[in-house]
């Protein structure tokens, strides 16, 4: 459909797309890269590796906090090393922890029911959006998360804020894992997705909430072409400018 993207002043932007869990931001800020041969981030994923740090060194999640007051978490931190690797077989990049591909092991329940938690700590927000704008600093960049056209890039020349039908997002996210052989029932993805919502737009470091300027796309009754097509319409009224 947008086979070529009209962009005569081959301007290259930053876009943000937040949302609530499950929407489908990283499958449409994937889709969005690779249309305008862009880099993409999963911000998530980034917090998803760190989270697995954690649980595989038998560091309890819920002493982060007095850890971080004490000045403990920081010798922590300075040993977590997150990078992406590029997998030839479908060009998108995957995370790595120390080196090593974590993308399977980030999407288990375990990481799922404590990531959210790991995420209010603000050394590791710190440490992660520091990252982010790196990875964004020559634009042409699509990162999706919860706080990217709020804190990681304000000034992001397009924000997207997706939300959907949350039976629609459990079922969705209930047949990826599914299909990734990962053993879970449609009840215990409802209730973390549920969880996380709650968790994220009630924490108190860069709690999850739409930009002034985002534009809120409820995807509940569109496929995957049909919010990348709008999103490339909003992506094309922007480049007009
Ligand atoms: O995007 P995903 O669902 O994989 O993110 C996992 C969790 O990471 C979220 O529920 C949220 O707690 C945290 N997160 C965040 N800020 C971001 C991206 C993710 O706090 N930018």
């Amino acid at each position: 459909m947008y086979a070529s993207v009209f962009n005569p002043s081959n301007k290259r932007i930053t876009i943000a797309v937040d949302g609530y869990s499950s929407c489908g931001k990283s499958t449409l800020a994937k889709a969005l890269a690779k249309k305008l041969n862009y880099i993409f981030v999963d911000s998530g994923a980034m917090y998803r590796a760190v989270t697995l740090y954690f649980i595989e060194n038998n560091i309890p999640i819920s002493t982060l906090q007095s850890e971080s007051d004490n000045g403990k978490l920081k010798g922590y931190l300075d040993n977590i090393k997150i990078s992406f690797e590029k997998n030839q077989t479908n060009n998108s990049y995957e995370v790595c922890l120390n080196g090593r591909n974590v993308e399977k092991e980030i999407r288990l329940m375990n990481v799922s029911e404590n990531v959210s938690l790991v995420s209010t700590i603000k050394s590791i927000r710190q440490k992660l959006v520091q990252l982010q704008q790196d990875l964004g600093k020559n634009k042409g960049v699509v990162m999706d998360g919860r706080d990217i056209g709020t804190v990681v890039f304000p000034n992001a020349e397009l924000k997207l804020f997706m939300t959907a039908d949350i039976n629609e997002r459990a079922n969705r996210r209930f047949n990826e894992l599914t299909h990734k052989g990962i053993k879970t029932t449609l009840e215990e993805v409802k209730e973390n997705i549920n969880q996380r919502d709650y968790d994220d737009t009630h924490r108190i470091e860069s709690p999850l909430v739409q930009a002034t300027d985002a534009i809120l796309i409820d995807n509940t009754f569109y496929n995957e072409e049909q919010s990348l097509q709008v999103a490339m319409d909003k992506f094309l009224e922007v480049i007009k400018k």
